[in-house]
């Protein structure tokens, strides 16, 4: 069955002029829908509807915000199984990831109706005889929230989830390949109480809708996840109009295999880092940093472990691998696959991979004998690709996992506390993994990265409110009695 999405301006569902057919990778004569493609005049409205209904939520109590986080939560777990399996029909990811992610925004809407309750603030001293001091937390005012793909509807959620909490209205534009998780997520929401206008659905290009909000006048805030340059350019176009802007974009995670390591252990935890979601992960594990003394065992078993990964339907159960999410991702990846070769590297595995179904199939692909210069270590490439860099000791090894300009997430593999301890300190990276994947993170603590991963606050976890509420100092004094 394939959908017409629309937008949602002030409580309204409206369709727009263009229109654009998302299909399934896994099925490419599957067409799961089509979505607008709509212009600045759109995203002007549903920011002047948000500016609207802005002062109403910001002046909403906590129950409010708290009971509306709630009910949304309940229906997206209640309906986890079926979410779960339109998730995996649009973007790709097989149907048990795709459900656990599913199962993970309702989580999230949990957390944050929790954080509305817990809205807190200080009382001080002043330094001033009889005058005190409070610090509260107010919203923000109007926030844009621009997202990507990969997880369409967790990292929405995660965005979209505190900015409500805290009070704020929002006008969310997702990424252009996953309108059926944005729909279902808004459509959610607006059902569980949320007042006209407090979050506006504007879909379309990045150029177009995701610039229009950057350059706006009335935007307060951008909250952006995705690629670099695109999270570069959003960064410097929302600060030069003056507003508030986190941006969370991609990586090159390095995962340390020391020669204390569990053969086994590593080897699992490598896989899922670099494989699962088909490598589709900003947190992926990307350069696996070996140390010479187990290399080749390590190569040999993860080489097995990643040819029998099935890779196939994203809706069959026993896909591991599912497909790449559209021809450009499978493009990129073929691209950086013969540009390793091409630069003396061996690569294994990487093949097209034909199924019963037209799909973006890809076999997951180790590219062994690289050196840390290479184009398939300095670049994301975003797909089912893992590279292995053979080093001497740890001292290397850290000094490779930090030559780098990004800083999301990275792991080490040993059996060394003390090592792991030096590791967690001295690795360049927001998040660090000790004995388990670079991807996968818990709903209630920080999520963001360091160096050219991450700017701005963090998300998720209380740490949310740093970019979703502004402070305020009140002094107060009691006068006369
Ligand atoms: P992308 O940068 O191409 O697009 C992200 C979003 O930005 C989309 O909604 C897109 O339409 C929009 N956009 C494009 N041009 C724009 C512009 N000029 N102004 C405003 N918005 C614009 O990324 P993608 O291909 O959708 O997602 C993959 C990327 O996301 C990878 O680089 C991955 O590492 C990154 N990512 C990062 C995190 C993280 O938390 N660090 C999480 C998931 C994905």
């Amino acid at each position: 069955m394939s959908m017409r999405y629309r937008n949602l301006i002030d409580g309204r569902w409206e369709d727009a002029d263009g229109e654009a057919p998302n299909l399934n990778p896994s099925d490419l004569d599957d067409v799961v829908g089509t979505a607008p493609t709509s212009d600045r005049a759109t995203v002007d409205r549903a920011v002047s509807a948000a500016v609207a209904a802005a002062p109403g939520w910001a002046d909403s109590t906590p129950e409010q915000r708290a009971t509306v986080l709630d009910t949304a939560s309940a229906e997206v777990r209640a309906r986890r199984a079926e979410l779960g399996t339109l998730l995996a029909r649009e973007e790709g990811k097989p149907i048990g990831e795709a459900t656990a992610e599913v199962a993970r925004a309702a989580n999230l809407l949990q957390f944050f109706a929790g954080e509305a309750l817990r809205t807190g603030g200080e009382i001080v001293p002043s330094v001033r005889p009889g005058m005190t001091v409070e610090i509260t937390r107010e919203p923000v005012g109007v926030v844009g929230i621009i997202t990507p793909w990969n997880f369409p509807i967790a990292i929405p959620t995660w965005k979209i989830a505190p900015a409500l909490a805290w009070g704020n209205a929002v006008v969310f534009k997702p990424a252009e390949n996953t309108p059926a998780m944005a729909h279902e997520l808004v459509d959610i929401l607006s059902r569980a109480g949320l007042p006209a206008g407090v979050l506006n659905l504007v879909y379309g290009g990045g150029s177009v809708v995701g610039a229009a909000l950057t350059d706006s006048d009335a935007v307060d805030a951008v909250s952006f996840t995705g690629s670099l340059p695109v999270g570069r350019s959003v960064v410097s176009s929302a600060a030069a109009s003056g507003m508030r802007v986190q941006a969370e974009m991609g990586g090159k995670n390095p995962m340390i295999v020391l020669d204390d390591a569990s053969l086994e252990l590593a080897v699992e935890v490598c896989a899922n880092g670099a494989y699962f979601s088909t490598g589709q992960r900003c947190t992926a594990s990307s350069r696996l940093i070996v140390q010479r003394g187990i290399h080749d065992r390590f190569v040999e078993a993860l080489t097995a472990r990643m040819r029998g990964m099935r890779v196939g339907h994203a809706l069959h159960e026993d896909t591991v691998v599912g497909p790449v999410v559209d021809e450009r991702q499978l493009e990129q990846d073929r691209r950086y696959l013969s540009i390793a070769a091409d630069e003396g590297a061996t690569v294994i595995g990487g093949e097209l991979v034909e199924r019963e179904t037209r799909g973006h199939f890809l076999a997951p692909a180790l590219v062994v004998g690289t050196t840390n210069g290479m184009t398939v270590n300095r670049e994301e490439v975003f797909g089912p690709v893992a590279s292995v860099i053979e080093v001497d000791d740890y001292d290397e090894a850290l000094l490779v996992a930090n030559d780098t300009e990004f800083g999301l997430s990275a792991g080490i593999c040993t059996a060394s506390l003390a090592v792991a301890k030096h590791f967690a300190r001295y690795s360049q990276a927001g998040m660090v993994m000790v004995n388990a994947p670079t991807a996968g993170v818990d709903y209630h603590v920080p999520f963001g990265g360091s160096k050219g991963s991450s700017y701005g606050p963090k998300e998720q976890g209380s740490y949310a409110r740093e970019f979703y509420s502004s402070v305020k100092t009140a002094y107060i004094n009691p006068g006369p009695r």
